[in-house]
């Protein structure tokens, strides 16, 4: 596996596409702010200022009508909050208002705007007149004029404002966007480089431990780091981890068995032919024992070859299987035929206890098979007793199948993995029985398949009693 990482800026990578979204982001966001600030920030301002100037006076000209000392104190308060110029004409005088906060060099008089304004407002018949001025050192200026009207007398009002304050507010802005913009991008860098090294540290610890693990150590453990999603993933590769540790120890001792298993028959079948080759040819009895021992284990590679078939066709699904109406006590019997050479001959007692004819629906040759693999391991397991009860019994609308032995039994912590593949309980392995360890998941497979429940009841040292229930069916 190629493990090496180059300096090269990967643009795929997380880390490397996280930092430059926030950049982009950062980017973005400040341009935007730039470009309102640029277009909007002007016309904004002057219809604020405009909306301003008309508002004052049309305050103003209400209060004349209450009286002039209303007028005044209005006008007062509005020039020095709104920051406005505000000059009123009436009995022959003008009373001018200034903020005295205005940015402006000069507003004490504004003539010149007056000047103009009186003119327009004399022209127009509304009332009132608003215009923007600019005076030769470019200053632009908001003036509204409007008449003042009242029974003391009548007169003319104007409002100045200065646009001259948004220019520098604005540069001032500007400056200090610049600052903004500096620290934001600095901040997104900041924040994109610990957030995508926060991100993409589980991901990176998934992967080292994902080459730890492919290089065969299976004693890596995957850590999510607290992310609800790395947790899930690396929740699903410990389970992986652990179930390939399983299927390699297995496996492992598949091998170990496996060639064991095979090499004892082998041995016997050589041994046994160099002695008829070189004893036992001319003698009929002998020949004839011998041989007999020959054919047994031939039968006993046979046995074991077609158990690796019968588990890698259960293992792919690929098993089709023949389904009939069949008496299960028959079967059962059939099945304890092909065991009574061990009574006669081993001095085993292999009891049955069978109920009446009973029907099941399933692959008649198959479930001969789960008893064979169950009697079997009875016969190897049961000790020195070498007693053993098959039993067949109703229970209602089912039948229960049970091979009872008071042999070795299994370990409470064993007795869920006799079912897996390869599997050998601690307490057999050493005894030198053989097996293979697989004939109980052949038994798991065809059960399985027939939706048959099945199980174990065992206590080490007093034996145990494997099982299986079926449907009962009526004869045709
Ligand atoms: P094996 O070829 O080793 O018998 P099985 O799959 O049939 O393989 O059984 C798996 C393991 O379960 C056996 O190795 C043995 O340790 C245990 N086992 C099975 N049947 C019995 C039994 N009747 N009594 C005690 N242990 C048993």
């Amino acid at each position: 596996m190629n493990t090496k990482t180059t300096n090269k800026f990967d643009v795929n990578s997380i880390k490397n596409s996280i930092l430059m979204n926030f950049i982009l982001f950062a980017i973005i966001l400040v341009a935007l702010i730039y470009v309102l600030q640029g277009v909007f920030m002007n016309k904004y301002y002057e219809q604020m200022k405009s909306d301003e100037t008309r508002q004052t006076a049309l305050a103003l000209q209400e209060d004349y009508k209450l009286g002039t000392s209303y007028f005044t104190e209005r006008a007062r308060q509005l020039s020095e909050n709104n920051g406005i110029f505000i000059r009123a004409d009436f009995n022959g005088t003008s009373v001018i208002f200034d903020s005295g906060t205005s940015f402006d060099p000069d507003t004490s008089m504004f003539f010149q705007e007056c000047l103009v304004a009186r003119e327009a407002l004399r022209n127009s018949d509304s009332g009132f007149i608003s215009l923007k001025t600019t005076d030769p050192n470019n200053v632009s200026r908001y003036v509204y004029a409007c008449n003042l009207e009242s029974t003391r007398g009548n007169g003319k009002l104007y409002v100045i404002a200065s646009l001259l304050p948004v220019q520098s507010t604005i540069s001032i802005m500007r400056r200090q966007l610049f600052y903004i913009s500096i620290i934001s991008l600095f901040i997104a860098v900041l924040l994109a480089y610990l957030s995508s090294n926060r991100l993409s540290s589980p991901i990176e610890s998934l992967t080292k431990s994902a080459i730890e693990l492919s290089r065969g150590n299976y004693n890596v453990k995957f850590d999510g780091a607290g992310f609800t999603e790395t947790n899930e993933l690396a929740k699903a590769l410990n389970q992986a981890s652990y179930e390939m540790q399983k299927t390699d120890s297995y496996q492992r001792d598949l091998i170990a068995n496996v060639s064991h298993d095979l090499k004892t028959p082998l041995t016997m079948i050589r041994s046994y032919a160099e002695m008829i080759d070189d004893i036992s040819g001319d003698n009929p009895e002998k020949r004839k024992e011998h041989l007999h021992v020959i054919i047994s284990e031939t039968d006993r590679l046979n046995q074991l070859v077609t158990d690796m078939l019968s588990v890698s066709r259960l293992q792919s699904n690929s098993v089709e299987l023949n389904k009939t109406n069949f008496d299960i006590v028959k079967a059962t019997e059939e099945v304890l035929e092909t065991f009574e050479v061990l009574n006669e001959q081993a001095n085993y007692n292999i009891i049955p206890v069978l109920c009446r004819p009973t029907f099941v629906y399933g692959d008649e040759a198959k479930i001969k098979q789960v008893m064979t693999n169950l009697i079997s391991n009875a016969v190897k397991y049961c000790g020195e007793d070498k007693f053993i009860k098959v039993e067949v019994k109703r229970q209602g609308r089912k039948v229960r199948f049970d091979v009872v032995d008071p042999g070795t039994g299994i370990a409470a912590d064993e007795i869920a993995h006799v079912w897996d593949r390869y599997y050998r309980t601690s307490a057999n392995q050493g005894r030198g029985i053989e097996g293979t360890g697989l004939g109980l998941s052949i038994v798991k497979g065809i059960l399985t398949l027939h939706n048959a429940a099945y199980g174990v009841d065992s206590t080490e040292g007093e034996g145990s009693d494997f099982w299986f229930i079926m449907d009962v069916v009526r004869k045709q």
